[in-house]
């Protein structure tokens, strides 16, 4: 019997308002549910005890990953930054497609996903991996209120910036007071259509847009993505209509994506995007005069990539989730014609993982050995080291026009790290990880970005796993 929500003490909450007979309302998004002594909201992560408002996921996460900041649809602040992708449990909307839906919708959560964090210990993660950027992301941050401005004021004292990625259902007091600790809002509009989000999410569309104009209007960094669901929203008159609410309401400097969608979750019964109708929608966007729009979910395609707004130069190429500034100066501007680039950069830029030439002579283990295959171009590696002594994993990819060496990744004593290997070079065919024997991992498929899987490869499916329209990769190839 899975009792997450039974374990530790429920947080109180914040945005209460305490009406007679011990009811309370929650003010975090915009339903405003009206709890009754006993019960919980919408999400089921908010609830009311004893007449308090409370919430049941404060500290509750799935596990910390490492990423890159392509992997939340952010292309122009710190392309290629690492990021530390906190993830929690329920959501204030309930998509039919959802591919985080084992997390955000917490019926279907199970203990085995859930980890415990406090404030401190997910600072503490990313500064120990020279990580820049904690990344507020997956299910949605939102029903994570209390946890997340706590953690994002302490990760500001350390220098450490915040990204909200959200479907930004929220109330416009829960974003006065997200506005103080986080930098970077990269916000998912499904549609621009009424009928289609109540249908589809069960939210409704006005406070997401009021929202999003809230944060631009306080300066911060947004970017815009919309999910082009086949032979639903990916048409012209959605593209249109983002468009036009980004150029007029917010600006036309805005990044925009349009993101390819994949079966899953209630709507298993279609197909993939066609590639061809995100490349109209973005051709419209373009042609209505928003300066930088973007593909998600695609490979081998010039429309990840960065160009100079002025001179068409190259700034910054792009596979999958990988980055490279290519055209920019040290001074953040186009190479090539000198105007300033579009881009912000980190105060203190991300210094990577060290690199070897080779696996050290104590660390001579068979690595493992995963193939990317059809549309599984990423990988979550989960390990961690049961000794009582630092431990080194290494990673390194092989296939054609790959650098050689071995990334390395340290590990405290008792350390469990998450991070992903997401395919970076046209004729790259896989990935390579050597684990010590102290250490155990586990290999976890990715279904696109911001997509954290809970599926082990090494685990068969049961009837209640993840419904997945691709084919599962075998075996990994072990020592
Ligand atoms: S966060 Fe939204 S869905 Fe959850 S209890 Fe509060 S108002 Fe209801």
């Amino acid at each position: 019997m899975d009792n997450w929500k039974n374990q530790r003490d429920p947080h109180p909450a914040r945005l209460e308002e305490r009406l007679e007979d011990d009811v309370v309302r929650c003010h975090l998004s915009p339903r405003h549910c009206r709890i009754r002594p006993g019960q919980h909201g919408f999400c089921m992560v908010r609830a009311n005890r004893d007449g308090r408002l409370v919430s049941l996921n404060y500290g509750r996460s799935v596990h910390a990953t490492e990423e890159t900041i392509e992997t939340e649809a952010v292309f122009q602040y710190a392309p290629g930054a690492r990021i530390l992708s906190m993830g929690n449990i329920g959501c204030m909307l309930n998509c039919d497609y959802c591919h985080n839906w084992k997390t955000s919708q917490a019926r279907f959560v199970a203990d085995k996903d859930i980890y415990y964090y406090t404030p401190e210990e997910v600072v503490e993660i990313a500064k120990r991996h020279n990580i820049r950027v904690i990344s507020w992301t997956y299910n949605d941050p939102v029903v994570w209120h209390e946890f997340v401005t706590e953690t994002a004021g302490l990760a500001h004292e350390a220098g450490i910036i915040n990204l909200f990625k959200s479907a930004f259902f929220i109330s416009d007091e829960a974003v006065e007071e997200l506005l103080p600790v986080i930098d970077i809002f990269s916000i998912s509009i499904k549609s621009m259509d009424p009928v289609y989000y109540r249908k589809l999410t069960k939210g409704w569309i006005e406070p997401v847009l009021e929202a999003t104009k809230q944060v631009y209007r306080a300066g911060k960094h947004v970017e815009v993505s919309t999910l082009m669901v086949t032979d639903l929203s990916d048409n012209e008159s959605t593209a249109r209509d983002v468009a036009r609410f980004v150029g007029e309401e917010l600006g036309p400097e805005v990044p925009t994506h349009y993101v390819r969608f994949h079966p899953d979750y209630k709507m298993t019964n279609t197909i993939r995007t066609p590639i061809d109708r995100l490349e109209r929608a973005r051709q419209i966007a373009l042609d209505m005069g928003l300066h930088h729009v973007y593909l998600g979910n695609v490979y081998d395609t010039e429309a990840t990539k960065t160009w100079c707004r002025h001179c068409e130069h190259l700034q910054v190429t792009r596979y999958g989730l990988n980055a490279q500034l290519v055209g920019v100066t040290a001074g953040n501007r186009c190479a090539e014609c000198g105007e300033p680039a579009d881009l912000k950069q980190l105060a203190n830029p991300d210094p990577g993982r060290a690199r070897v030439a080779e696996l050290p002579p104590d660390q001579q283990v068979e690595p493992a050995r995963f193939q990317w295959h059809g549309d599984i171009r990423s990988l979550h590696v989960q390990v961690q080291n049961l000794a009582s002594v630092p431990q080194q994993v290494y990673e390194r990819r092989f296939g054609d026009g790959v650098p050689p060496g071995w990334a390395v990744l340290p590990l405290a004593p008792g350390e469990s790290y998450r991070f992903i290997a997401a395919k970076a070079y046209p004729g790259e065919r896989g990935v390579e990880v050597a684990v010590p024997a102290a250490c155990q991992s586990s290999l976890h498929e990715v279904f696109d970005r911001a997509h954290f899987p809970t599926l082990d490869l090494l685990e068969e499916p049961s009837a209640s796993e993840d419904v997945t329209p691709f084919p599962r990769y075998e075996k990994p190839v072990r020592a």
